[in-house]
């Protein structure tokens, strides 16, 4: 805690959001370069989002399982384009017990070669097809530039990892997850993102087709915030995941694999995040409403305390905390719970006991306009139904910002332009030359072709040949 106020968002957009995540206790750096510690308050969103998340695996048939941390070095040069895409970023472990290892073991970066191993020895028939297997756990990547939740050395995540029988199958689950992701995104996280295609630059190392959900962020920047790849038979083939299908022919595989990590945090923060700080949707909150009592005497404590008890207790269908610190001035909690994010706030003083009413402020409307007095009586229902009002409200204007910041640029000479502070939805023909050129004069990236395509054709904003297809380019995390 500390009184110096954040640097503004217009300031310095980086240092708000490092100054953010420290300040209100989401995570810190560790003593290992590059990696970080979750402090129990970004656990307990982590939680939040691992939970709406496995609530929908399982719905679709998934389950989870745990596969080993340690990946033998061999695995990773079976799947060519795999080992070319990660070896930068390996950690390899070349001795335990005190001594050299034979074969030098990986950290897991992700873990498809070990699952894709395993799934070789369970496969046999078309009858133990699909398989659908997500694992909730960590990886290591050796990152060279990195930040608290968007790119750390050792993040949270989940991995799914599914096989099946044909080609179409392995599509709709790619596409299915992908909705899950979106649908998350929207509902939970009150992120507006962008369901699309990840170009053949910029999708996943060894995957066939690659899917993304990008989200603006506070300062129009793009984030990758969860993907799902298709691998078509590239993993099968390599790890010999194959079956005898209803003819008793041996076939191979269709696999695919998707992950969502902590970096979402990090897309929750710059996506809400304002200069005071944090504001967290309700859904996912790890505190949805917190009760600060006012007094400034023990008679009035005396009258306040056993009011703020009861609604405490009526309260209690929701991630609720009283602020009951004595050695702080009310007007220090309401900045510091505004700091922190905390949806909606109560107040209770002694004229609120009087009346049998409470003060209530929202997170998301600043000052007075987001001030209400509710009655004590049925305030559960209320609280419901405010907390319900936030998390739209914190949808559509994350909504309307996006919208406002996505540009059809009639030429590249404006492309260059709005990429400078929005996203360019534009015509692209598909070559890799066009998209480097971009990237090589903006720095901004095809960020995904989105599922949503107007149709028709245009000509491509680079070179002015026919283009099927509109794409997003944008600078990213
Ligand atoms: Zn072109």
């Amino acid at each position: 805690m500390s009184d110096e106020k954040l640097p503004t968002r217009s300031e310095n957009y980086s240092e708000w959001y490092n100054q953010l995540v420290l300040r209100a206790e989401l995570a810190d750096y560790a003593p290992v370069r590059g990696c970080m510690v979750v402090r129990p308050y970004g656990w307990a969103l982590w939680e939040n989002l691992q939970q709406a998340l496995d609530r929908r695996f399982k719905a679709t048939g998934h389950m989870n399982a745990a596969f080993p941390l340690l990946i033998p070095m061999s695995f990773f040069e079976k799947e060519k384009e795999h080992v070319e895409g990660f070896s930068p970023e390996l950690a390899v472990v070349t001795h335990g017990g005190g001594e050299k290892l034979e074969e030098p073991l990986v950290v897991r970066p992700t873990s498809e070669t070990i699952i894709g191993y395993m799934y070789s020895k369970w496969v046999k028939s078309y009858r133990d097809l699909p398989i659908l297997i997500n694992q909730w756990g960590s990886v290591v990547r050796w990152e060279m530039r990195t930040r608290l939740f968007l790119r750390t050395t050792e993040f949270y995540w989940q991995e799914g990892h599914t096989a099946h029988a044909t080609e179409a199958e392995a599509q709709e689950e790619t596409l299915r997850i992908l909705d899950i992701y979106a649908n998350m995104a929207y509902e939970d996280g009150a992120i507006p993102v962008i369901k699309g295609r990840k170009s053949d630059t910029e999708k996943f190392a060894g995957a066939m087709r690659s899917y993304t959900i990008e989200g603006m962020m506070g300062d129009t920047r793009a984030l990758q915030a969860g993907t799902s790849h298709n691998f078509g038979q590239n993993f099968a083939n390599a790890f010999d995941i194959r079956y005898l299908d209803v003819n008793n022919q041996l076939q191979a595989c269709w696999t695919t694999s998707w992950g969502l990590s902590t970096r979402f945090i990090g897309a929750i923060i710059m996506t809400h995040g304002d200069d005071q700080g944090l504001m967290l949707p309700p859904r996912v909150a790890p505190i949805q409403v917190v009760i600060v009592p006012i007094f400034r005497n023990d008679a009035e404590k005396s009258l306040v305390l056993p009011v703020v008890e009861r609604l405490k207790n009526e309260l209690s269908a929701f991630r609720l905390k009283v602020d009951d610190r004595t050695e702080l001035t009310p007007g220090f909690k309401f900045n510091d719970w505004e700091m922190r994010g905390v949806p909606l706030r109560i107040e209770i003083g002694p004229k609120d006991v009087e009346k049998g009413s409470v003060m209530a402020a929202r997170r998301d409307m600043p000052g007075k306009a987001g001030k209400t007095i509710l009655s004590q009586d049925g305030l559960a229902q209320q609280v419901e139904k405010l907390l319900a009002e936030i998390q739209s409200a914190m949808l559509r204007n994350a909504t309307a910002f996006r919208d406002a910041h996505i540009f059809d640029p009639k030429d590249y000479q404006e492309l260059q332009q709005v990429v400078q502070n929005g996203w360019a939805y534009s015509w692209w023909c598909g070559s890799k030359d066009c998209e480097a050129k971009v990237k090589e004069d903006t720095k901004a990236t095809t960020r995904c072709i989105p599922l949503d395509q107007p149709g028709g054709t245009g000509k491509c904003i680079v070179c002015g040949e026919p283009a099927a297809q509109k794409v997003y380019f944008a600078r990213s995390y």
